[in-house]
């Protein structure tokens, strides 16, 4: 019951409530980390929760129907929801990374390079848009109206922008809160933890961007790129909440928060450790008895 009650609690208005609070672009990284701690532990109560009425029948040394249908009923539930969480991720994975592969062909058949924009494909195109293909050999794609449209400064900041998401490999974690979102039945679930990770993602980025390139170049290219639509797969520079990390660029780089993030990271472990051991700990310890 305590299981079940964290589940839902952790799946729909905790996320809620945390994507609404300021000092996460304060600190990005533990930001992350305590919402991959979240969706985690939601995902443990739930199947926690499911085992544990699942084994209830065994408590009884002869149960009833009753009991024994619920039973069934349970351990079916939580080997659907674990089932659905394993085939999401996978089909999930092979489709992005098919499309990814297609669409890395495509680019390498029909871009060029350019001197302006070291290391990156550049496509022809009307719009200014740049992007990161993620994978094993990742591209970074920019268009020839954002190469004419930005200065050396720019295309640089852009650069280094994308060039953070393929080197920390954001496409993993963002394919992670992916899965998990696609495996909670769609009444419980709620969609803040994949978009909030998404927009932590680019601060990541940007930060990395702004101590090679600048805070400054960075920012105007993010508004000139802030309307860039990006193709499914691929991680864009301007396209995820642009207002919030334009501002956020004007700003001083933060100084290390290193006490916040500390009590972030404390956070995260507690939301991990605490409900495994205060609800499944006394719960195995019973069916040991039991057993
Ligand atoms: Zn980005």
């Amino acid at each position: 019951m305590v299981l079940t009650v964290l589940a839902l609690i952790l799946a729909g208005p905790a996320p809620e409530w945390l994507a609404r609070a300021q000092w996460q672009s304060r600190v990005p990284r533990a930001a992350l980390v305590l919402w991959q701690a979240l969706t985690l532990a939601a995902l443990l109560s739930a199947l926690g929760a499911g085992l544990s009425v699942a084994t209830l029948a065994a408590y009884y040394d002869r149960p009833g129907t009753g009991m024994l249908i619920l039973h069934t009923a349970a351990a079916t539930f939580t080997l659907l929801v674990l089932a659905r969480l394993l085939w999401a991720a996978h089909t999930l994975g092979t489709s992005l990374r098919a499309r990814r592969r297609r669409h890395r062909q495509l680019v390498d058949l029909v871009s060029r390079k350019d001197h302006r924009a070291p290391g990156a494909r550049v496509l022809d195109a009307q719009e200014a848009f740049a992007y990161c293909l993620p994978g094993l050999s990742a591209r970074l794609v920019v268009s020839s109206s954002a190469v004419e449209t930005l200065n050396d400064a720019e295309i640089r900041a852009v650069l280094e922008h994308e060039r953070a998401h393929a080197r920390a490999r954001h496409d993993l974690v963002l394919e992670g809160f992916t899965a998990l979102h696609n495996a909670f039945p769609r009444v419980v679930r709620s969609r803040a933890a994949l978009d909030t990770a998404a927009g932590l993602i680019e601060m990541l980025a940007d930060d990395a961007a702004r101590r090679r390139a600048g805070a400054l170049p960075l920012g105007r290219a993010l508004v000139r790129l802030a309307d860039a639509q990006v193709p499914a797969g691929a991680l864009g520079s301007g396209s995820v909440s642009p207002l919030a990390r334009i501002q956020r660029l004007g700003k001083p780089m933060p100084p290390a928060h290193r006490h916040l993030a500390a009590a972030v990271y404390i956070g995260a472990a507690a939301l991990i450790v605490v409900p495994t051991l205060t609800v499944a700990g006394p719960w195995l310890a019973h069916l040991a008895t039991f057993g």
